[in-house]
């Protein structure tokens, strides 16, 4: 292909215990997705039809180092469990969904939570608080054939050793099956999507040098530090 410009970058997460590589194409991201996260962001948490966002895929970020964004006093973690889609296409039906899986991950959904809360109120959209450089720190893919589905299990972060947030994953109101078949009505879902599946209650602010160490069962814990 002759580009007029360079080539940008194909966005993409390594696979865990491999030199392989799993390329990104989109990020969809679920909020208030955990009852008592939807409670502590003084919301409702009755289940409403889920709503989605997007981070771009170039925000994905293995390398372990979280720098402290620009324009912002208060970033947030979200320890959240990524699915990794394999297949896709539209109106694909819950029973059906789970044959779409690649496998899974560990991430964060960081925050820059006093910009979202201003567009919030003024009833904008969020990118400004969700979709900035690095937003999304994710640690290596696990295929599902060495962990099958993972539907509970606990899933917890802690910051500087202390626990943060300690929920499990069968909390989710929106399980994945569910969360596959509603974007597939809206978009074409497709090789290469991700799901940040929302986050269990306890978040909140990181600073310069703090070390946040992020779990999700079966898989191994991600350590990512605030630079
Ligand atoms: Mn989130």
């Amino acid at each position: 292909m002759n580009y007029v410009i360079p080539q940008p970058l194909q966005p993409s997460l390594p696979i865990r215990g491999t030199n392989a590589r799993f390329p990104v194409r989109r990020v969809y991201c679920i909020g208030r997705n955990y009852a008592d996260h939807a409670i502590e962001m003084g919301h409702n948490p009755k289940r409403e039809p889920p709503f989605f966002f997007q981070k771009n895929s170039d925000n994905i970020d293995s390398s372990g180092e979280f720098p402290y964004p620009r324009e912002t006093e208060d970033v947030h973690f979200e320890v959240e469990m990524i699915v990794a889609l394999s297949s896709g296409g539209s109106d694909i039906s819950a029973v059906d969904a789970m044959q779409h899986v690649y496998g899974y991950g560990v991430g964060l959904d960081m925050t820059r939570r006093d910009l979202q809360f201003e567009m919030k109120k003024m009833g904008r959209p969020w990118e400004i608080g969700k979709a900035f450089e690095r937003s999304a720190p994710m640690g290596p893919l696990v295929p599902v054939d060495e962990t099958g589905h993972i539907e509970s299990g606990p899933i917890t972060l802690t910051v500087n050793g202390q626990v943060r947030q300690n929920g499990n994953l069968n909390q989710m109101i929106w399980k994945v099956p569910e969360q596959i078949s509603y974007l597939s009505r809206f978009y074409d879902i497709a090789a290469g999507d991700l799901i940040m599946s929302g986050t269990p209650a306890g978040v909140g602010p990181i600073h310069k040098g703090d070390v946040m160490e992020c779990r999700v069962t079966r898989l191994e814990p991600f350590f990512v530090t605030v630079v």
